[in-house]
């Protein structure tokens, strides 16, 4: 059946953010290394979501260089240095050792689709890593602090009982998690 509610801009639209985020995740960790992103691949093969996370390293000569593991898709991306998405200048602040928080993929999409509107938070959740026992957010407990009030001010914020339940979730399962408690994250509204 015809679905008509079909963006006929939607694969653009996707594949825009997807580039963007992918140049992101490049940026924000060290030139020259392979990074196991927290990306989602872009790919619908038969009409569904590749589940793979994708591979980037920014390469010395410039590039931007991606691999989807899952589905095999490949790309570079070049004249990315003006993109709203370029942190390679925060790079050097988030290389200072931290703390790790270990998200599910879903809690991770959750957390970045929330927070897509703050380029603050950026570093945070573009740095992160995927790993098979999850995605991992790196960033230096002052940044993780600050993290976890930016999303308890947002709980505040909120209209609905449900999205105040999320920020506040958010804030305190950092917070835990900050004092060795094992994180808890809510579900993305
Ligand atoms: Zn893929």
């Amino acid at each position: 059946m015809r679905n008509l509610k079909r963006d006929p801009l939607g694969p653009a639209r996707r594949m825009a953010e997807y580039i963007g985020e992918v140049i992101a995740a490049a940026t924000s960790s060290p030139t020259g290394q392979w990074k196991h992103s927290g990306v989602r691949c872009f790919r619908r093969p038969g009409h569904r979501k590749c589940p793979g996370r994708v591979r980037v390293r920014e390469r010395d000569d410039g590039y931007i260089e991606w691999e989807c593991p899952s589905c095999g898709a490949a790309g570079t991306i070049q004249g990315w240095e003006k993109s709203f998405y370029n942190l390679s200048e925060i790079r050097e602040e988030s290389r200072q050792p931290g703390f790790e928080i270990v998200l599910t993929d879903k809690e991770y999409d959750g957390l970045k689709k929330c927070v897509s509107m703050e380029p603050e938070w950026d570093g945070v959740i573009f740095g992160a890593t995927w790993t098979p026992e999850g995605i991992v957010l790196r960033a230096g407990a002052e940044e993780f602090k600050d993290f976890a009030e930016y999303l308890a001010s947002r709980a505040v914020g909120e209209k609905t009982r449900d999205s105040t339940a999320f920020w506040s979730g958010c804030s305190t399962g950092l917070s835990y998690w900050g004092m060795g408690f094992q994180l808890e994250m809510p579900r993305c509204i």
